[in-house]
């Protein structure tokens, strides 16, 4: 439903909430956020309910482990999967390396789930989305893919039938984030030494007003200096910039 993913310098907790704040309009039914510290430890909390669940939950766990400057947040509607605790996002892969939220559908996520199965993969929640996580995962550690984050994420992508974006971390890269999108939106906003993505403008429209808006199936790459976009191919791309002019 809604998502915002931010690398810069200011902590990212912060930027992150009050991102996923400014999507509550929209509806959801359950929150999560994912940090990286810099050291490549990924900490996830996410929470059935309103924010204000997570945010509890993070005050009784302490935000010692989300201190970091790279991290993303989501609001789910859930789709596949009721909304509990272990069905919100970030989703994970059994290394606890790689972080992903999404909004939107993966048609063919029977097919793939089942691969990973045979494969020996033990799925912890029922959505759709879990997936993507343990694929990425994959890619990252063999193939022609392995360690490049945005590569393991085009591939991935190619694979996967329906409507998404998705934002996407790996402990091994923590100062990047990779997005990529198929009939679902996805905007990047560039800040000062500082970047973010986000399914909406609103996610970070008070700290921004430049923005690029991502094709069909494109992805982006976002570090605190600069964004790469491409195709699923790894093909650099053209996306579209815009200056936001309007007050939300
Ligand atoms: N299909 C995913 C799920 O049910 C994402 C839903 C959303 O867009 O929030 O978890």
């Amino acid at each position: 439903c809604g998502i915002v993913g931010y690398v810069g310098q200011r902590p990212a907790l912060d930027v992150v909430l009050d991102g996923l704040r400014r999507l509550e309009y929209r509806g959801y039914d359950s929150a999560g956020v994912a940090m990286l510290d810099g050291t490549g430890r990924l900490a996830i909390e996410r929470r059935a309910g309103a924010l204000a669940n997570l945010e509890q939950r993070l005050a009784e766990v302490g935000t010692e482990r989300f201190a970091g400057t790279s991290g993303m947040g989501h609001t789910r509607w859930a789709t596949h999967g009721a909304p509990t605790d272990r069905n919100a996002h970030p989703h994970s892969d059994a290394s606890s390396k790689v972080a992903v939220v999404h909004n939107g559908i993966i048609e063919n996520f029977a097919a793939l789930r089942a691969e990973l199965e045979t494969a020996g993969v033990e799925m912890v929640s029922d959505t759709d989305t879990e997936i993507v996580a343990h694929l990425i995962a994959h890619a990252h550690t063999r193939g022609p893919a392995a360690g490049d984050l945005s590569a393991s994420v085009c591939a991935v992508a190619r694979r996967l039938e329906g409507a998404f974006t998705l934002v996407v971390t790996h402990a091994d890269e923590p100062d990047t984030i990779v997005a990529a999108r198929r009939s679902s939106p996805l905007v990047v906003g560039v800040g000062d030494d500082e970047m973010f993505v986000a399914s909406d403008v609103a996610a970070f429209i008070e700290h921004t007003r430049d923005a690029v808006e991502l094709g069909q199936d494109q992805a982006v790459t976002i570090t605190a200096d600069g964004y790469h976009v491409s195709d699923f191919h790894g093909e650099q791309a053209a996306a579209k910039p815009f200056t936001i002019d309007w007050d939300l």
